[in-house]
């Protein structure tokens, strides 16, 4: 069984706006998927869906087979990372035991001691052992969405996502924190939906690439599958490639016709 399974979704806000539009596909254990598309084409709508914080207009979505709900099953990495800056990493990253444990438990904050050795364990994973008791508000922004990674996997989560995780962070730190989240999918065998804008950081990261433009699913493939034809194609449209020169986007998505050339 898949661990995501999106069949015809279709999402339309207010009535008129269509943000997705007969969206089907499945990601099998273990995948490290990446969301691309130009700004408006649904991205967000898509991780909202799967995380239960939207539902769809028509269609289906099923997480292990179940409707996504507000359980701890799906684990979220956000483009603002929320933490509280007042608090060390480790606290910070405890508190995505919270969503495990009830309201109750939530109130009186006694994290058990599985919590702790949970917390402890994805700070080293994204390799913040050391900082552990540092504050989060003195730390980078590239260090405290590792920290927002560490909190999504004390959740012990069955499915990662990460919405634009690393779009507010320079293209080192976003390599860097991208480097992290892999690793921590890697490790963890951690089926991973992760939109970007970034083509190029996403070609290094991603295994599996799904394309989407005006909220249908214009690509699905490989690494390998993904060129810059299809990049072109998904952010400009088929006949305007090569004609984008004061566009905004040119830089993030025309960054791997230079590099990414395999
Ligand atoms: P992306 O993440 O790719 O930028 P979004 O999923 O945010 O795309 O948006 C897809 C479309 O849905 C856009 O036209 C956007 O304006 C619209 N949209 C997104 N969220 C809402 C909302 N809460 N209410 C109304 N329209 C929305």
């Amino acid at each position: 069984m898949p661990v995501v399974s999106l069949s015809d979704v279709r999402k339309v806000y207010g009535g008129d706006t269509v943000a997705l539009d007969g969206v089907s596909f499945d990601v099998d254990q273990g995948e490290f998927v990446v969301v691309l598309g130009p700004s408006g084409a649904g991205k967000s709508t898509l991780l909202r869906v799967l995380n239960g914080l939207t539902t769809p207009t028509t269609g289906e979505v099923t997480i292990n087979g179940h409707p996504p709900g507000a359980g701890s099953d799906v684990g979220m990495v956000f483009q603002m990372h929320y933490l509280i800056e007042s608090m060390s990493a480790y606290r910070n990253a405890l508190t995505g035991a919270l969503s495990r444990a009830g309201w109750l438990r939530s109130l009186l904050t006694a994290y058990r001691t599985a919590d702790k050795e949970a917390a402890l364990r994805a700070l080293d994973t994204v390799g913040l052992l050391e900082e552990s008791e540092q504050r989060a508000g003195s730390m980078s922004g590239g260090q405290k969405q590792r920290v927002g990674i560490a909190r999504a996997l004390v959740q012990d989560p069955e499915l990662l996502l990460a919405d634009e995780p690393v779009s507010s962070l320079d293209p080192k730190a976003a390599r860097d924190v991208m480097g992290y989240m892999k690793r921590a999918a890697e490790e963890r065998d951690l089926t991973t939906v992760a939109s970007l804008h970034q083509v190029n950081i996403a070609r290094e990261f991603g295994d599996r690439f799904i394309g989407i433009r005006g909220g249908q699913v214009m690509f699905d493939g490989s690494r390998e599958e993904l060129s810059m034809d299809v990049v072109d194609d998904l952010y400009y449209g088929k006949d305007t490639a090569g004609a984008y020169a004061d566009d905004e986007q040119t830089v993030d998505a025309a960054a791997p016709s230079g590099g990414a050339a395999e």
